[in-house]
């Protein structure tokens, strides 16, 4: 028998695990998945967060706290001092000065090499000690005579996981950095010379590349790879339209009449903002594609006539519409405000919500299955286990930015596997600049209500010191002295629903115990759905004066006798969610206020974002001010993750990239499809697999 000669093993390609790599077995493969590290191409996008310049030795004398450098010098006196922690404290010397580095953690070995005389080589950062300027623990090396050779290169430093060091993650991107050496073996045929370039140069910047370029990201490899990585998200969202629109939906368009018979039953005329956007929704759900809209429109623009509209439009034609709201509280609202309307058109709807008694949900499930209820309007619970809808059309969701885009498509996605699928209106009152809109919803067309139904009288606010709380409590029995109501708005840092309510319970009896004449109602998460519900109608009926609440309010509450509002710490809020609770007020034809009330001292953003409430009503303006003061993570909601996630763009820094991105995207789509697929495959390749798991 002749012994069997292995087969030559395939060449190495990027698209291949990272288990192909030299020493990476199935325990290190775990870790590096935790990165989001699945693929060999993987590690090359893998960027650093930041570099260290270990290219050059900076003077002692040259020192700045909190730099991080390369020292050399000789260790003039070394001891073991007993300060509030014992130390081991060595002085080190050079020409130009000198500076202490300080072990918590010392062996007898570590005393003994770093003993007076000798002479060492030291990275760290520097800081300012006891002893003046001081290094902790820096990574050290003693040297002979002949010094040791300098790095090369910048020293990237990547992000990490649990047990993997910074070390091992280094050589493996080197590793992959390798393989683009040998095209020969077709390892980087799907990779751009210049993308190649770009990303060689940001895994291993020569001394000469900008550092300071490097950290604010506008070095033209980052640039590159920015304009690269936001293209892959422009094209991954535009990808799942298409997949979208590649699917039939139910075309509604017999709904005129209701729709007519609907204006003619409200209280007041549209806006002529409502006007064109029902128009628009109008000819979306006329088609057998679905539609697929975001609507956005500040606090009070009347986003829940346009539903109703919408929903009207359904049921004209004979289909169900499900409106899906963030909170228990905003999907009773809407079914106290819906219900009305949809009800003398001969329409009925049902409510769904986690907090129902079994057989009320029952019973409402059954008014769903059965179609004898038109609209449907529930939390999140809606599309959770049994509930089965009867012809369902149209899928509204509101406040989408509670919700992430993840949330978005999974909803999508689940109607995908029926083959039709329902017509999606996605509602929004955070008002998105438009180029970054454009970007988080690229799968979305954009309808915009521009206007606020006439006769709002504009909210002013004031911004207040704790100091003057008292003078505040006046305000508050001298308005509902008046017949009108209040809110009182208790927020925490933490997000903890526990001590937000504790907060407020606290608050209320305080406020009780000086307002003796007033009637005061609480509201916080922890309250039972029903008992939440009860206060809130007593509320709504006048009989409770002042509403102290947590930030549940934020959304769904509509008492327009309401004309002040009291918002506690307001300093710790972001302005996209102070402007949503202000929008509580200024909702009837009294004039409002907004009192902001603060802890000092207030940090200079906490400051600014004052200003920006006490100068500005116009949410769009606010949200522009935002982004500059927060940065789109926290203006689009941190659980947006899937387009926050970026590694080398920057929403804020790099939207004057965006409409370029915007033109690429599309014409990539349209004229060379496998290149765009590898350009979403190498940002959001193993992601959107996870995704779709
Ligand atoms: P949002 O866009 O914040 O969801 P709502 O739909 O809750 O706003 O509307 C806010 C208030 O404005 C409600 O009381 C609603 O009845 C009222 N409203 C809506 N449209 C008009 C209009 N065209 N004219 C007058 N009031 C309107
Ligand atoms: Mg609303």
């Amino acid at each position: 028998m002749t012994p069997s000669r292995p087969a030559p093993a395939a060449p190495v390609r990027l698209s291949d695990p990272v288990t192909r790599l030299r020493g990476v077995g199935s325990q290190l493969s775990e870790r590096l998945a935790r990165l989001d590290i699945r693929c060999i191409r993987d590690l090359l996008f893998h960027l650093p967060a930041r570099y260290e310049d270990r290219t050059r030795i900076t003077p002692i004398g040259a020192l700045r706290p909190g730099a991080s450098a390369v020292i050399e010098g000789t260790v003039l006196a070394a001891d073991v001092v007993f300060g509030r922690r014992r130390s081991f404290l060595c002085r080190v010397q050079d020409g130009s000065g000198t500076v202490s580095v300080r072990l918590f953690h010392f062996s007898a070995t570590q005393r003994k090499q770093l003993a007076p005389g000798a002479r060492i080589r030291c990275f760290g950062e520097a800081r300012s000690g006891a002893t003046g300027l001081e290094l902790y623990h820096p990574e050290y090396r003693v040297i002979g005579d002949v010094a040791p050779a300098l790095a090369d290169r910048l020293t990237p430093v990547y992000p990490v996981t649990e047990g993997l060091s910074q070390q091992r993650l280094r050589s493996l991107c080197n590793l992959a950095l390798g393989l683009l050496e040998r095209p020969a073996t077709g390892n980087a045929d799907d990779l751009e010379a210049d993308i190649i370039d770009a990303l060689k140069l940001l895994h291993g910047p020569t001394p000469e590349v900008s550092l300071g370029a490097l950290e604010a990201g506008s070095h033209p490899a980052q640039q590159r790879l920015a304009m690269d990585e936001l293209l892959a998200h422009h094209l991954s969202l535009l990808q799942a339209r298409r997949r979208m629109q590649d699917h039939s939906a139910r075309p509604l368009s017999r709904g005129k009449d209701l729709l007519q018979r609907f204006r003619e039953s409200l209280p007041f005329p549209l806006t002529r903002a409502q006007d064109r956007v029902i128009g628009e929704l109008s000819r979306d759900l006329a088609r057998a594609v679905p539609m697929l809209r975001l609507l956005q429109g500040d606090v009070g623009s009347g986003k829940t006539v346009v539903a109703a509209a919408a929903a009207l439009i359904a049921a004209g034609s004979g289909a169900q519409t499900a409106l899906m709201a963030p909170t228990e509280l905003l999907a009773e609202q809407h079914a106290r405000t819906l219900g009305p309307w949809l009800e003398p058109l001969g329409l009925s709807t049902a409510l769904l919500t986690g907090r129902q008694r079994a057989a009320q949900r029952r019973q409402q499930e059954q008014q769903t299955a059965s179609g004898a209820a038109a609209l449907v309007i529930g939390t999140h619970a809606l599309f959770q286990g049994s509930v089965d809808f009867h012809e369902l059309a149209l899928v509204i969701i509101d406040e989408q930015h509670r919700f992430g885009v993840h949330q978005r498509l999974a909803l999508r996605a689940k109607g995908e596997q029926t083959g039709q699928v329902p017509h999606q209106l996605v509602m929004t009152a955070t008002p998105i600049p438009r180029t970054l809109a454009m970007s988080a919803y690229a799968d979305l067309e954009l309808s915009v209500l521009d206007e606020l139904p006439p006769g709002r009288t504009p909210v002013t606010t004031v911004v207040v010191g704790q100091e003057r709380r008292l003078e505040v409590i006046e305000r508050v029995s001298a308005a509902c002295r008046e017949g009108r109501q209040a809110y009182w708005v208790c927020t925490l840092i933490e997000e903890s629903e526990v001590l937000e309510a504790q907060a407020a319970e606290d608050t209320a009896k305080l406020l009780g115990e000086e307002l003796t004449d007033l009637r005061i109602g609480l509201v916080h998460g922890r309250l039972k759905g029903d008992e939440k519900a009860r206060v809130m109608a007593e509320f709504e009926a006048g009989s409770i004066d002042l509403l102290v609440a947590t930030t549940v309010i934020e959304v769904g509450v509509n008492v327009p006798n309401a004309s002040l509002m009291v918002i506690e710490n307001a300093e710790r809020l972001g302005l996209a969610q102070l402007h949503q609770l202000r929008g509580r007020v200024g909702r009837g034809s009294t004039e409002s206020h907004c009192v902001l009330l603060y802890q000092p001292p207030l940090s200079r953003t906490g400051k600014e974002r004052l200003r920006v409430m006490r100068e500005s009503n116009d949410g769009f303006v606010i949200a522009e001010k935002d982004l500059e003061l927060r940065g789109p993570g926290e203006l689009l909601g941190t659980r947006q993750t899937g387009l926050v996630d970026l590694r080398v763009a920057d929403l804020l820094r790099d939207r004057d990239l965006l409409p370029e991105v915007q033109a690429r995207a599309r014409k990539l789509l349209s004229q060379d499809p496998a290149q765009a697929q590898r350009i979403i495959e190498r940002w959001l390749g193993s992601r959107t697999q996870y995704a779709h798991a």
